[in-house]
């Protein structure tokens, strides 16, 4: 029999689970809050997991998102090693690998899993995909031992790494079918100058190529890459960074609605009232992208995402705060920081700030003279004022934004 004294029972151990503890916390809900991981790690960042961290500038010290001492203090059971099965939801229950648990409300965070490349010798050893600290642990390692390093696929991850391994003296490869760097996510300008600028570096960066397939020696090692011409190129380390699929299996088998994701409400409902679903798993409508469903892959999503679910819970389910934050997300890439604001997919025209010769310059994104998104590289002032003129609904004109002397602050503050 359930009561509203069972805890809140938090599926996956990630981003999304830490900002609901604290958000929980902060919003002074005091029942009991469990969270139960697949991994045997306790909560950590990801995103050094594909920067810092492989060539050994971050170390495990710096990852953790929280002391161990952080979790027993604020009352949360953090149950590593303990991945979910199933939930039942008509006896609020899930079905964890260390027995049965009841909840009164139940979050599903369970992130997303890379995304399979199906490609001939796809096993060999040091071939890796990258979502968590074991992967990133047996990258480091490989990476040490590597002479040439192969990508597939250039996208955040794939650049990251490939800059990564570039900047400790690795000969790197990379390998697109598309015909743009991270065409799925900037103006083509930002990946025109990502892709001169790697290549400026040393990076070999072959678009519009797929492999044929992963080659490897006796012992089942990757010796190097088959290209369509039959070429094999040699590599000790392969990486592939193709995208992610969400973690929605456990959830589509209980019943609740799936498409691309756990699909929500603006509340981060699932179809199950007792249900909520956050972070990289949630397939969500979105206030800017007119209200369209997507899903979204960055830290302030599951951030905010969370934030919205606690809100609830504590309202006793009542849905309170609809989710409606600015959209942000950052890539490191060697020395050069890519920070994205709003959702540019249906952008039909562009505006330039600042000198992309510079290193220092932003891409505003437009519909029919509305601004959707900015990509900034290395101008952190221009992200920072992009996302509150988006949050403040205000749009600068194409001839203000390549205006350098024009201060968009004033805009900002004038919206107010
Ligand atoms: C290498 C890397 C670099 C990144 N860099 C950036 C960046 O620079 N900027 C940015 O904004 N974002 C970045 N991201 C994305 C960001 O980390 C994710 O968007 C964020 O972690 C999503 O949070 P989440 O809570 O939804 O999922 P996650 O943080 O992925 O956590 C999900 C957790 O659920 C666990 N789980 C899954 N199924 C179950 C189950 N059945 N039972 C128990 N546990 C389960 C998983 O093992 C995982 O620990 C990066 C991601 C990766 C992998």
């Amino acid at each position: 029999m359930n009561t509203v004294s069972d805890p809140v029972v938090i599926v996956g151990g990630g981003q999304a689970a830490v900002q609901l503890c604290l958000a929980l916390r902060k919003e002074k809900y005091d029942g009991e809050i469990m969270i139960f991981s697949a991994e045997s790690e306790p909560p950590y960042h990801r995103p050094p997991l594909s920067k810092a961290y492989i060539t050994g500038q971050a170390d495990d010290s710096k990852l953790a998102m929280r002391p161990e001492s952080f979790y027993p203090a604020k009352n949360i059971q953090l149950k590593l090693n303990d991945e979910v099965l199933s939930i039942d939801a008509s006896a609020k229950t899930i079905a964890s690998a260390s027995g049965k648990q009841a909840y009164s409300s139940l979050v599903i965070a369970t992130g997303a899993v890379a995304r399979p490349l199906q490609i001939e010798g796809r096993d060999a050893k040091a071939v890796y995909e990258l979502r968590d600290i074991h992967d990133a642990r047996s990258i480091k390692a490989a990476l040490e031992k590597a002479n040439h390093v192969v990508v597939i696929g250039a996208g955040f991850i794939g650049l990251e790494v490939a800059a990564a391994a570039n900047q400790s003296g690795k000969k790197v490869t990379v390998f697109d079918m598309a015909d743009r760097v991270m065409g799925r996510a900037v103006a083509p300008l930002i990946s025109h100058w990502f892709e001169k600028t790697h290549r400026a570096a040393g990076i070999d960066i072959h678009l519009q190529e797929s492999i044929k397939g992963i080659v490897s020696d006796d012992s089942g090692h990757v010796t190097g890459v088959e290209r369509n011409s039959s070429e094999i190129l040699e590599a000790q380390l392969v990486l592939i960074g193709i995208g992610v699929l969400p973690n929605s299996d456990i959830a589509s088998a209980a019943g609740i609605q799936c498409d691309n994701g756990v699909v929500v409400d603006k509340y981060c409902r699932t179809s199950n009232p007792h249900i909520y679903a956050a972070g990289d798993c949630a397939n969500h409508p979105n206030v800017f992208a007119d209200g369209r469903r997507v899903r979204l892959e960055s830290i302030q999503n599951a951030t905010d995402q969370a934030r919205v679910i606690a809100s609830a819970i504590v309202a006793g389910g009542e849905a309170t705060r609809a989710y409606g934050a600015v959209p942000w997300f950052w890539s490191d890439q060697a020395e050069h920081a890519l920070q994205m604001t709003g959702l540019s997919f249906d952008a039909d025209s562009y505006a330039v700030r600042g000198e992309p010769a510079s290193a220092s310059f932003s891409v505003f994104h437009y519909r029919q003279q509305q601004l959707l998104a900015v990509d900034s590289v290395n101008s952190s002032r221009d992200h920072m004022l992009s996302r509150k003129m988006l949050a403040a609904g205000v749009s600068p004109t194409p001839e203000q934004v390549e205006d350098t002397s024009f201060n968009l602050l004033d805009l900002v503050k004038s919206a107010k």
